[in-house]
């Protein structure tokens, strides 16, 4: 299948990753080739440990690494797709400028599917003149390791279109759950929440950093803590998914905390960004409490 990955972002070049290690021809469309570059960079790296680890020969790699082209112009990149997958910035007037460019560019009977977190599958397809043709495609992050794919039917969407989803999903690797267009769908509508208490918790100085993170991960079984996960998600994306929750369902309860919004404003985005609750060095897993909040 010709597949076209809209974003070469974290979840964007692990979904081209996924797609071409199952065989398909990929299309990876940014903005700009830097950006394309060190997507195909990270696919590389990422490869490389999954030979070091035995679980795919160097051929393997050689073959996967050449499923996959790249575009900066989209017209150009979904041209001859039979599915794009968009996992461009969660921002819903991107989001709507991105499928209406895909509607006029890619032919009749391709799929449209997006990787958002959180926005209406719904108000994403009414701007295309294909509604039943467009529905959520909800990896999870790194798309490589996590077997969720939550597939997300909106109000248009077709059972065939949706079985074509859920079976490809399992084609590729990943265990497929069909959920309902609400805000959030099922994984955020439900982690989200968690996350930003546990900001909350922090802002009111009920626990530091790494306390909260133990509490949840010891007393939990959490692999990982809710302020480690929200700077591998990243804060700006957490912050848009709350805002979306907020809206979505006009209840108080989803509102963003403070210093989600305060942290985001100054550029403190998680492990994107190098710093959020934790400072990341690049090149190395290891991460200490962010300046901010050492004690
Ligand atoms: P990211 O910031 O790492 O990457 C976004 C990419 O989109 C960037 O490379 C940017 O250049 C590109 N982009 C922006 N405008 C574009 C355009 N007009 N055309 C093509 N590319 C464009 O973000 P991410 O974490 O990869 O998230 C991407 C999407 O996946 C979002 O909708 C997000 O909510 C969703 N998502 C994220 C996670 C996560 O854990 N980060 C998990 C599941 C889903």
């Amino acid at each position: 299948m010709n597949v076209s990955v809209i974003g070469a972002g974290q979840m964007g070049n692990g979904i081209a990753h996924v797609f071409a290690q199952a065989g398909h021809a990929v299309i990876i469309i940014d903005i700009a080739q830097d950006r394309l570059d060190k997507a195909l960079a990270n696919i590389a790296k990422n490869l490389d440990r999954q030979v070091a680890k035995g679980t795919l020969t160097e051929d393997q790699k050689k073959s996967t690494l050449g499923n996959i082209a790249t575009a900066t112009d989209m017209a150009v990149g979904v041209k001859n797709a039979e599915l794009v997958v968009e996992a461009a910035t969660e921002n819903i007037d991107l989001k709507l400028k991105i499928f209406k460019d895909i509607d006029s560019n890619s032919p009749v009977n391709c799929i449209l599917a997006t990787n958002t977190s959180s926005i209406s599958i719904t108000r994403i397809a009414a701007v295309t003149t294909r509604p039943e043709q467009v529905i959520g495609m909800h990896f999870m992050n790194p798309v490589p390791v996590m077997k969720l794919v939550e597939v997300i039917r909106g109000y248009n969407t077709s059972s065939a279109v949706t079985r074509t989803i859920m079976e490809l999903s399992a084609e590729i690797g990943k265990t497929p759950v069909e959920v309902n267009d609400y805000s959030g769908f099922v994984a955020n509508r439900i982690l989200m929440p968690m996350i930003n208490e546990a900001i909350e918790t922090l802002f009111q100085g009920v626990g530091g950093v790494a306390e909260i993170d133990t509490v949840m991960k010891l007393g939990m079984a959490h692999p990982m803590g809710p302020l480690q996960l929200a700077d591998f998600i990243g804060l700006d994306t957490c912050l848009a998914i709350m805002r979306v929750l907020h809206e979505g369902f006009g209840n108080p309860k989803y509102a963003p905390c403070p210093l989600l919004v305060q942290m985001v404003t100054a550029g403190k985005f998680g492990v994107k960004s190098g710093e959020g609750f934790y400072r990341y060095t690049v090149g190395s897993k290891d991460a200490a409490v962010a300046p901010a909040f050492a004690k």
